[in-house]
């Protein structure tokens, strides 16, 4: 993956260079290669079995790849047992030794690397501060809240500071508020150590929000990487378009070739343009990707409409309020549904519409991803 460390001559700081794990018959993950930089929130994006896990765990040393190598600020740690790798990886907070408080959860790595007291004193206090727990050294986990168990697990997973902190769905088991505030509490850590964190999830809001770069993986592979608006707005392939938010996808026909070559709409007969400049073969399928808050909704004209390219008409079948924004469904001519996204206020006319009217749905050509699979 050509990147920016490349141009510019220096090694990147993680390489993960054509890693591939076999068990037995199933391939975890196949052919990997990815960079990562000092200080990036990365997160691994991917459905149930995607093999996330597994290459963060070979990342960490606890699974040897069967191909490929990994390398840290330019060594190659492939064959370097976990302890000795500068990488840590935090577990979940139901991990914690239940018979400790809180400090000797923290300072219990520090102790078996036999720091010497008063640093560990020094380096516990400063985890306290980190994770703002400094009232709590002396609970035990039983006496702590979930989100704090959880900043006592992270506390001690930076204990020996890491150059990259490994976390494999960490905020799973909290529920959606708690998780909320726990990943801006991540978000503000990560800020303030400059520590590269590696974040496995299969949330994709939780990536967009946290990410500095995803990594989307699909059956082994890693499908795409990019920082989360540009993967919103250019998503390499459907899977990915429909993975990270929602998008209506319009099917089409490629007809003819060079300048007279068109897009016709399977669904619904009519044209779908885009700015892109994709080559494409007669004959061939693809797909226009277009977000429900890049859709336009009108109510429809009076006669017969205009032909034009990115317009058709429909029904409203469903309207769903939710203060500050509202979603809409429109099922077209041809019993295609389209999704709408419509935030902030309604103009005059759009006010008016009501379930079962007759509207008219289009949207820019600049609005319109071209996707070829
Ligand atoms: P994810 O974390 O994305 O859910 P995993 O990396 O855990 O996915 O697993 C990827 C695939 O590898 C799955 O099909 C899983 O069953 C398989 N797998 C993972 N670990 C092992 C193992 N130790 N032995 C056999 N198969 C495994
Ligand atoms: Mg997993």
């Amino acid at each position: 993956m050509a990147d920016k460390a490349d141009r510019e001559g220096r090694a990147p700081f993680l390489r993960i260079h054509n890693i591939s794990k076999h068990f037995a018959d199933v391939k975890a993950v196949d052919d990997v290669s990815l960079d990562i930089e000092q200080g990036e929130f990365f997160c691994l994006l991917g459905g149930s079995g995607s093999g996330k896990s597994t290459l963060l765990r070979m990342i960490a040393g606890l699974e040897t790849p069967t191909s490929g190598h990994i390398e840290i600020e330019n060594q190659d740690v492939t064959d370097v047992p976990p302890w000795k790798r500068p990488v840590n990886m935090m577990f979940q907070s139901y991990a914690l030794f239940p018979h400790m408080n809180v400090e000797k959860n923290i300072a219990f790595g520090l102790k078996q690397d036999n720091w010497p007291k008063p640093e560990i004193a020094a380096r516990v206090e400063e985890l306290l501060n980190l994770v703002q727990l400094n009232e709590y050294g002396k609970r035990k986990p039983n006496q702590l809240s979930g989100g704090q168990r959880q900043r006592v697990a992270l506390a001690r997973a930076l204990a020996r500071k890491p150059k990259v902190l490994l976390l494999d769905e960490p905020l799973s088991a909290l529920d959606k508020k708690l998780r909320e505030e726990t990943q801006r509490q991540l978000v503000a850590i990560q800020k303030e150590i400059g520590t590269t964190f590696i974040m496995v999830t299969h949330d994709q809001e939780e990536a967009m929000s946290i990410a500095t770069r995803i990594g989307v993986m699909d059956q082994a592979k890693l499908v795409q990487v990019e920082a989360p608006r540009e993967m919103y707005e250019r998503p390499a392939n459907k899977m990915i378009a429909g993975f990270i938010g929602q998008v209506n996808l319009f099917e089409g026909k490629v007809k003819g070739t060079g300048k007279a070559q068109k897009i016709i709409s399977v669904d619904t007969g009519g044209i779908l343009e885009t700015l892109e400049k994709t080559k494409l073969e007669d004959g061939q399928t693809i797909w226009v990707a277009v977000r429900p808050e890049r859709v336009l909704l009108k109510t429809k004209p009076k006669g017969r409409a205009a032909k034009a390219a990115n317009k058709s008409s429909g029904k409203l079948t469903d309207i769903m309020y939710l203060g500050g924004i509202t979603h809409i469904q429109v099922t077209l001519d041809s019993g295609h549904p389209v999704r709408i996204t419509i935030s902030e206020h309604w103009d005059e006319d759009e006010a008016k519409l009501k379930l079962g009217d007759a509207v008219e749905v289009s949207f820019e050509k600049r609005a319109a991803r071209l996707l070829v699979d």
